[in-house]
């Protein structure tokens, strides 16, 4: 809670099953992004429903009654697994990858969010989709995954009366046209890193263009603006799971942006939570 009395959650990424001793270790409030690749990386071939359930519920049991948002499968560019026979593409990085990969292979989406509904009922569950940038991709992958609840109620599978859905704001896209993209949704994760990579066209993964890849650039504070605002005009949340979030020389600019919740690397739980107590809103800021 900053001195002014306003709420923020400070909760934790991972990016595997064995990083929740640490998530609770740092107390964490939940866990804002499970980027759920490695179960597909670790793999040769898909992971099965059973497969996937069996984790998700044992990470929404590890944290109960705290909330756990999993990230759907964000694999191609730098992500890669062989048994996805994935095109060489020659820019990756604007390729099919995320979403765009999911929508294009809806069977193994489905595979995804039915493990995930199925395990609702263990925890409170949030899905977040990576890489949106357009309002049909959003009505595509909420028709799915009212097909995947009718099927799981034609089955007679239980799953939670409200899973919250989310996206990331990791486009441009996504963030200028998030007037439009907010009433679809429970909440807004910024994804720092490929919203810097995609406003500066700054490829993350060439070390040779760090000078270029000024997170701290006026462009990518407009975006984040741009989305809170747009996101309490329909009272949908809005987090920052991008390492940026971690960075406490932003915190009080976040905070002032109207940033609901910064999701971090466990180790640096306490350090943002230290940063937001010192906060205090209704001054002015200096
Ligand atoms: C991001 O892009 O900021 C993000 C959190 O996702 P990833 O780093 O997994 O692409
Ligand atoms: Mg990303």
């Amino acid at each position: 809670m900053t001195l002014d009395g306003t709420t923020i959650q400070i909760f934790a990424n991972i990016g595997s099953v064995d990083n929740i001793g640490a998530v609770l270790l740092n107390d964490a409030g939940g866990i804002g992004l499970f980027r759920s690749e490695f179960l597909y990386l670790e793999n040769n071939d898909y992971p099965t429903e059973e497969e996937q359930f069996k984790v998700y519920k044992r990470v929404l049991e590890s944290m109960a009654p705290k909330k756990v948002i999993i990230r759907t499968l964000d694999i191609g560019a730098d992500k890669q697994a062989d048994y996805f026979h994935l095109e060489k593409e020659e820019n990756p990085a604007l390729g099919l990858r995320a979403i765009r990969l999911c929508l294009d292979r809806p069977e193994i989406f489905r595979v995804q969010l039915r493990a995930l509904y199925r395990a609702s009922v263990y925890g409170k569950l949030g899905i977040m989709f990576p890489m949106i940038t357009s309002v049909s991709e959003m009505e595509e992958i909420l028709a799915l995954c009212n097909q995947v609840k009718q099927e799981l109620t034609a089955d007679g599978i239980a799953y939670a009366d409200h899973v919250e859905l989310g996206i990331m704001i990791e486009t441009p896209a996504a963030a200028i046209i998030s007037d439009q993209l907010a009433p679809m949704v429970d909440f807004f994760s910024v994804g720092t890193n490929d919203l810097t990579q995609y406003t500066l066209a700054c490829d993350r993964q060439n070390a040779k263009l760090e000078r270029y890849c000024d997170t701290h650039h006026e462009a990518i504070l407009r975006l984040i603006e741009m989305a809170a605002q747009n996101a309490h005009a329909h009272g949908t949340w809005i987090g920052i799971c991008g390492e940026l979030a971690a960075d406490t020389s932003l915190t009080e600019t976040f905070l002032r942006l109207g940033i609901d919740e910064l999701s971090v690397s466990p180790p640096f739980v306490l350090r943002v939570r230290d940063a937001v107590r010192k906060i205090d809103l209704s001054k002015v800021s200096s």
